[in-house]
C-alpha cells in the first residue's frame, strides 16, 4: 500500500517491557503518535506495554527512534520487541483499555517522591488542589505500595474505592495533561484525604494541629507512603528521649527529616554524591558524617544519635511532608523513625498501627488511601562514596539483571535485614527490607510480600534457596514450601555471589572474596565470619578465616562486646588484668564462664567472626562494653579511628596456613593501651592492620589460583573507612576490587547471591 506522497505505509506492534507502567508511558506513547501524525493505539497488559502504528515507513521508524530514545522520566526501557502486521487502515492514534492477556512478567514502578509541579500547584492559592496533602500525578506519587494487581490500573490500586470527580476525570482523560491515566489522581473533591487524632480535623486542619502538636513536644504517628513514621521534633531532647523510652530503642541512630538542602548541609558534610541521593526521586535516608552538634543551627537533641559519627538525614518526599515544614509554625528537624516496635515489621494498616503504635503516639496524622504493601525507607551510606545499607522504597521491587539465565527461583534471604530474591530468566526482583525474620510477625510479612511477589510476575519457584543455618525461620519455611527443589547456600557464599552478580560476573568467574560480618552458619557447624573465599557461583573453598574462639551460645556475645573481649584475650594468651576495660566490666560469674567455655567445660559457640573481633578490640579501648543496636562498638571504633590514620601504630595480624591469628594485634593493642596511647590511634592502627590483612591474603592467594579479582561483602564492609583502606591496598597490588552499588554488603542483599548460586546449579 503506498500513500499519495509515494511512501509506503506500513503497520507495526511493539511491546515494550521495563519499568513503562505508572510512569506516564501511555501519555507519552499518545503524544508522539499523535505529533508525527501516526495512526494506531497502545495498552498496557500484564507484559508491559503494548501498542501498533500505522503511517508512512519513514515516520514509523522516526517514532520508534523517540520511543527507546527519549522516554518518560520515571520510566526504563529494557526491551522493544517488533513486528510487522499487514497496514488495516486504522484510525486516529487512541489509549485503550488494558485487557490482562498473557506475556512475560513485567514491573512494577516504585513509589516516587512528589514533583516540583506538584508541589507549585500544592502552594498556589489559586490552584485547585491548593493545600491538598495527597496531590499526586504521572510523574510523582505512590506505586508500588498502592499495587493490589497488575496491570497497573485504577481498579487494581489502593485508590479503586475512590470515584474522580468530573475536573479530575477530565485531566484524567486529556492526553495534554500531566494527569492524563494518573492512577492515583484525585482532589480534595474527590479524593482521599487526610486526618488529625485527638480531634476531628481533616485537610489543612489536620495538617496545622499535628504541627502545633509536633511543636509541642509531643509524639505523632504519620502515615506515609509506606507505612507510619513515629514524629516528633529532632530539636527537642525531652521529645527524642522519651520517644526513645517508648519505643524502647535506647540508641540506635534515628533518621531526621529537613525541610531542604540546606538545612541538611548545615547538619551534615553533605558530598556531591549525598546531595544528589537527598534529592532523587527515591528518597533514601542519607547517612553522611555528622556536624558537631553544638555547631548546628538548627540544633539537633543529643540523643537522635548518641555517640555516632553519622547522621541519617532524608528530604520530605511526600506532599504531606511539605505541608509539615511549609510553615513557620512547624518544626525545622524532625525525628522520622518506622512506626513499629525495635525490629518488627512496620505498621501500614490502620488499625494495627492503632494496636501497635497506641501506646508510643500522642496523636495521628493519618489518611484513608489504603497501603496495600508496606515498605520502608531505604537508607544509603555516603560519606566518601555510597554504599546501600537498606534498598527498599523507591528502589524495591525494580528487578536487578541477572549476568545469566536463571530457571524461576525464590531466595528466600537470610534472617538478620531480611528480604527475598524472586528470580526467572535475567531478572532479579529483591523484595522491600522486611525486618528481622527471627520473630513470627517478620515472617508473616515475609509469606504475605512472597505472595505478593509471585502473583505480580506471575513466577511459579521451581528452586527455594536458603540459607544453611538450621536455626534460620526462613531455611525452615524454605523447607516447608511445596515448590520444587530445596538448595541450601552457605552464608558467605551468597555474600560474595551477591557482589558478583550486582557486577554481571558470568557462569565460570572466579573471585577471591572477603566476606567479613558478624555471624553466618559455616559448613563445618561452626559460626563463621571473616572468610576468605576463592569462589565461583557454583562452589568455594574456604582458603582462609579468623581463627576459632568460643562465645557464649545465642547472640548474647554481640550485645556486650566484653565477652568478646575476655575470649579474644584469653586465646591470644593475654592475662586476664584488672586494669583491662572489658575485665573490668565483667562480673566474677562472667569470668568463671568464659573461662570455661573456653576451656570447653561448658557449652559455647566457636567463631571465626570478624564483628566480634571488632567488639573485642572496642571493648579493650573501653568504648563500648555493652551494645544496644548491632555493630554499635565496630561504628565507634571507626569514628575514632577517622583522623588519626597518620599517628596510627603499625600492627600486624599472623598468617599460619588458613588461619589468621589476631593474636599479635590483640598484644601489641593491650600494650598500647597500658602505655596510655590515644584510643584513635590504636583504632586507626586496627583498621591498618586489617586493611593490610586483605591485601597480603589477596597477594598470596591472587599467585596460587591466578585471580586477580577481589570481592568484599558482609556488614562489617559498611564500616567505609576499611573499605577505603583495603581497596586503596588492593589497586596498589594490582587488583580489580569489586564492592556492593546495588544491594547491601549486609545481610540485606544476602537473597541476591542465594539466588545467583542456586541459579548457576540449575
Ligand atoms: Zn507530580
Ligand atoms: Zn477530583
Ligand atoms: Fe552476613
Amino acid at each position: 500500500m503506498t500513500t499519495l506522497a509515494g511512501s509506503t505505509v506500513i503497520r507495526r506492534r511493539l511491546r515494550v517491557t521495563g519499568v513503562v507502567q505508572g510512569v506516564g508511558f501511555r501519555p507519552h506513547v499518545y503524544r508522539l503518535a499523535s505529533e508525527i501524525g501516526l495512526c494506531g493505539w497502545v495498552s498496557n497488559d500484564s507484559g508491559g506495554l503494548i501498542m501498533e502504528v500505522e503511517g508512512p515507513a519513514e515516520e514509523v521508524s522516526r517514532f520508534e527512534r523517540c520511543l527507546v530514545g527519549e522516554p518518560p522520566p520515571l520510566a526504563r526501557v529494557d526491551a522493544v520487541e517488533a513486528t510487522f502486521l499487514r497496514p488495516a487502515g486504522l484510525a486516529a492514534f487512541r489509549i485503550v483499555e488494558s485487557s490482562p492477556g498473557e506475556g512475560a512478567p513485567t514491573f512494577v514502578s516504585p513509589d516516587v517522591a512528589v514533583c516540583d509541579a506538584c508541589l507549585r500547584e500544592m502552594r498556589d492559592p489559586a490552584d485547585r488542589r491548593f493545600g491538598y496533602p495527597l496531590i499526586n500525578c504521572t510523574n510523582c506519587g505512590p506505586r508500588f505500595t498502592i499495587t493490589i494487581r497488575l496491570p497497573y490500573d485504577r481498579p487494581n490500586t489502593s485508590m479503586a474505592g475512590f470515584t474522580m470527580c468530573p475536573a479530575c476525570s477530565r485531566e484524567y482523560h486529556d492526553p495534554a495533561d500531566r494527569r492524563f491515566h494518573a492512577q492515583p489522581v484525585g482532589c480534595p473533591r474527590c479524593g482521599p484525604d487526610v486526618a488529625y487524632e485527638p480531634g476531628q480535623g481533616t485537610g489543612e486542619l489536620a495538617v496545622s494541629a499535628a504541627r502545633a502538636a509536633l511543636r509541642q513536644g509531643r509524639i505523632v504517628a504519620v502515615k506515609g507512603v509506606g507505612g507510619y513514621h513515629l514524629a516528633c521534633n529532632a530539636s527537642d531532647e525531652a521529645a527524642v528521649s522519651e520517644l526513645r523510652r517508648r519505643k524502647r530503642r535506647p540508641a540506635k541512630p534515628l533518621a531526621v527529616m529537613v525541610r531542604d538542602i540546606a538545612t541538611a548541609r548545615r547538619l551534615g558534610q553533605v558530598s556531591r554524591d549525598a546531595a544528589r541521593l537527598l534529592q532523587s526521586v527515591q528518597r533514601p535516608i542519607v547517612l553522611v558524617p555528622r556536624r558537631p552538634a553544638s555547631q548546628t543551627e538548627p540544633s539537633v537533641a543529643p540523643s537522635v544519635a548518641p555517640d555516632n559519627p553519622y547522621i541519617g538525614l532524608l528530604l520530605p518526599y511526600t506532599p504531606l511532608h511539605h505541608l509539615l515544614f511549609d510553615w513557620a509554625d512547624g518544626p525545622r528537624v524532625l525525628v522520622m523513625t518506622s512506626g513499629n516496635l525495635s525490629e518488627e515489621p512496620i505498621c501500614y494498616e490502620d488499625r494495627d498501627a492503632r494496636d501497635r503504635l497506641g501506646r508510643i503516639a500522642d496523636g495521628w496524622l493519618t489518611h484513608n488511601r489504603p497501603i496495600h504493601v508496606p515498605c520502608d525507607d531505604s537508607v544509603i551510606l555516603a560519606g566518601d562514596r555510597p554504599i546501600p545499607v537498606r534498598r527498599s522504597r523507591g528502589y524495591a521491587p525494580l528487578p536487578i539483571t541477572l549476568p545469566f539465565e536463571v530457571p524461576p527461583l525464590l531466595a528466600v534471604g537470610g534472617e538478620l535485614k531480611n528480604t527475598f530474591c524472586l528470580a526467572a530468566g535475567r531478572r532479579a526482583w529483591m523484595s522491600q527490607h522486611l525486618g528481622d525474620a527471627s520473630s513470627a510477625a517478620t515472617l508473616a510479612a515475609f509469606e504475605r510480600s512472597v505472595a505478593q511477589f509471585t502473583r505480580f510476575y506471575s513466577v511459579r519457584p521451581e528452586v527455594v534457596a536458603a540459607d544453611l543455618h538450621p536455626g534460620y525461620l526462613t531455611r525452615a519455611w524454605a523447607e516447608r514450601h511445596p515448590a520444587g527443589r530445596l538448595e541450601l547456600v552457605q552464608h558467605h557464599h551468597a555474600h560474595i555471589a551477591s557482589v558478583m552478580a550486582e557486577h554481571a560476573l558470568g557462569p565460570g568467574e572466579r573471585v577471591i572474596g572477603f566476606a567479613f560480618d558478624g555471624t553466618g552458619y559455616g559448613s563445618d557447624g561452626a559460626i563463621w565470619g571473616a572468610e576468605v573465599l576463592v569462589a565461583g557461583y557454583r562452589e568455594f573453598e574456604r582458603a582462609a578465616h579468623l581463627r576459632y574462639v568460643t562465645l557464649p551460645p545465642g547472640d548474647r556475645a554481640a550485645r556486650a562486646p566484653y565477652l568478646a573481649a575476655l575470649a579474644h584475650l584469653r586465646a591470644a594468651g593475654i592475662y586476664w588484668a584488672p586494669d583491662l576495660p572489658p575485665v573490668a566490666a565483667a562480673s566474677r560469674e562472667d569470668l568463671g564462664v568464659a573461662a570455661a567455655q573456653s576451656e570447653g567445660r561448658l557449652p559455647g559457640v566457636r567463631t571465626s567472626s570478624m564483628g566480634r573481633l571488632f567488639d573485642a578490640i572496642g571493648a579493650v579501648l573501653g568504648l563500648c562494653p555493652r551494645a544496644t543496636y548491632e555493630a554499635q562498638a565496630a561504628i565507634e571504633l571507626q569514628a575514632r579511628a577517622a583522623g588519626n590514620l597518620s599517628r596510627a601504630p603499625a600492627y600486624r595480624f599472623a598468617i599460619d596456613g588458613e588461619e589468621i591469628d589476631p593474636a599479635p594485634v590483640l598484644g601489641a593493642v593491650v600494650a598500647d593501651v597500658r602505655a596510655g596511647r590515644p584510643p584513635g590511634e590504636i583504632a586507626a592502627g586496627f583498621h591498618l592492620a586489617v586493611a593490610a590483612l586483605i591485601a597480603d591474603l589477596a597477594g598470596i592467594l591472587g599467585c596460587r589460583h591466578g585471580v586477580r579479582r577481589v570481592a568484599l561483602s558482609g556488614g562489617v564492609f559498611q564500616n567505609e573507612l576499611l573499605a577505603r583502606l583495603a581497596e586503596e591496598k588492593l589497586a596498589q597490588g594490582g587488583f580489580e576490587v569489586l564492592t556492593h552499588q546495588m544491594v547491601p554488603p549486609n545481610d540485606g542483599g544476602l537473597a541476591l547471591g542465594q539466588a545467583a548460586v542456586a541459579g548457576a546449579a540449575a
